[in-house]
């Protein structure tokens, strides 16, 4: 046996299949039986529930990602894009980050390569909207929050400040609620430091296209999360679309129009284009049609799960298993066993797991959960989320570094700094040379 097993997407899927087919193969991994390669555009591991925690300040950026070479030192890792697969010929096109693209062979495929924001051909969307799916974004999203009340407070145009200090939250699902509620909660926080911003400032609107916010954790959370929501003066809009956006002019379906400085697009998921790059079958909402097994439909060799996959859901007949870290972590572990099934020839496993419900933080001491059919609400549901993602992210290095920021935020003060700056880290030296030509 020489095979090679190509992972498409170093996320959840992949890094939690390949720490697991790296201990299951060592032998034949030692042996050069076996070879294993990651490809990535990102050298890391994005934790994703604790983004809204990066976001708020609560976590150092670096604390929420797994370095992949160092926690799969039997892995090869490339970094770059898969732009097409062919699984007829058992090759995939890489786009290295720099260089020429080439074509790489392999003899089993899994395809982890999750999934990117569903948007929608709004006007103005591409010119003011932002996701919130990566490091980038959320801290990108920090720095936005903080230097927007630095404009506020130093502008004398009522008008700039009402803009600056109004941020909208399009979709209130997982992503959408605890980035609002967190981002929301800091910036409560920092206003004690401006002289002019009082928290009642500033306004934040959250639209959503359904009746329900948070459906992860059920009606009654749900009701409840919204009337928290509500408390604390979030202006939340149900049953209400984003018409448009053009130039920060924000009109809403219930007629409301304002300005805005800063548009959140939380609205929902689609796999990752690669999966129509590929000759593998997908299901109506364009996700990798996949078994039970996690097999590939009628495509041997491939295999699928996470949220770019179509997983039927065997505890609920008819049902898809949704696109959640819970199911993509429980997916990997089949996944992995079953291919180390399939190089022995031997039968491959189903694929179940019951939803057990969900756990949300809304800021600072605040949360949700209903897990297991056990609602909490306020501190204890915060409590739960903090020591149930802490259980989650991978490897003991990320927990200790996860425990000492949140340690070290007890007994300190939040940073309350815009580094925006960072962003553009060239601007300074062009100016000095500009100064030069002068
Ligand atoms: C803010 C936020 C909070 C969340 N909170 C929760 C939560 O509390 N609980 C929960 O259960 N779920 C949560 N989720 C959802 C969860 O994070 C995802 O369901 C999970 O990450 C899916 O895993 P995946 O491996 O399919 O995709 P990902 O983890 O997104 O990994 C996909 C990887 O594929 C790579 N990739 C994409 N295209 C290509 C390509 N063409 N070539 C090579 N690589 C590629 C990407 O760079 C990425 O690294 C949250 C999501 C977000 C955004």
């Amino acid at each position: 046996m020489n095979k090679h097993i190509l992972i498409v997407g170093g996320g959840y899927v992949g890094l939690y299949t390949a720490l697991r087919l790296q201990r299951k193969l060592s032998r034949e991994l030692r042996g050069g039986e076996v070879h294993i390669t990651i490809i990535d555009p990102q050298s890391y591991m994005t934790y994703q529930p604790f983004l809204p925690e990066a976001a708020a300040g609560n976590l150092s950026p670096r604390h929420l990602v797994a370095p992949l070479r160092r926690v799969l030192p039997k892995v090869r890792i490339l970094n770059g894009t898969v732009t097409t697969v062919k699984h007829g010929d058992r090759v995939v096109t890489f786009q290295p980050a720099e260089g020429e693209p080439r074509q790489i062979a392999y003899d089993v495929l899994v395809m982890a390569a999750g999934s990117i924001s569903r948007t929608l051909p709004i006007p103005g969307l591409t010119d003011i909207g932002i996701g919130f799916k990566t490091v980038g974004e959320a801290i990108a999203l920090r720095n936005r929050v903080l230097h927007l009340l630095d404009v506020a407070e130093s502008t004398e145009d009522p008008e700039v400040r009402r803009r600056a200090l109004t941020f909208v939250v399009v979709g209130a699902g997982f992503a959408g609620v605890e980035a609002l509620a967190e981002l929301e909660d800091m910036a409560k926080d920092s206003v004690r430091y401006y002289r002019n911003i009082k928290p009642s400032d500033i306004r934040w609107v959250l639209v959503e296209a359904t009746s329900r916010v948070l459906p992860e954790v059920g009606p009654e959370m749900g009701k409840w999360t919204l009337e928290q929501l509500r408390e604390r003066g979030i202006d939340v809009r149900l049953e209400t679309r984003l018409e448009s956006c053009e130039g920060g002019h924000v009109v809403l379906s219930d007629g409301a129009e304002f300005d805005a400085e800063t548009l959140v697009w939380t609205a929902g998921v689609k796999p990752s284009p690669v999966v129509n790059d590929s000759d593998l079958p997908l299901d109506e909402r364009g996700r990798i049609k996949t078994t039970a097994l996690l097999t590939v439909h009628g495509s041997p060799g491939a295999f699928a799960a996470g949220d770019a996959a179509g997983v039927p859901d065997v505890t609920n007949p008819g049902q898809y298993c949704a696109p959640n870290a819970q199911h993509a972590v429980r997916q990997a572990k089949v996944l992995a066993d079953n291919i180390v099934r399939h190089l022995r020839g031997h039968e491959l496993m189903e694929y179940r797991h019951k939803y057990v419900g969900s756990v949300a933080g809304l800021g600072l001491h605040q949360g949700v959960a209903n897990v297991y059919g056990v609602k909490l609400r306020g501190f204890p549901a915060w409590f739960m989320h903090r020591t149930y993602h802490l259980s989650r992210v991978p490897t003991l290095n990320r927990k200790v570094r996860v425990v000492v920021d949140w340690t070290l935020a007890l007994f300190f003060k939040r940073e309350t700094i815009s580094l925006g700056e960072m962003e553009h880290p060239r601007e300074g030296f062009r100016a000095a040379v500009a100064t030069m030509r002068r």
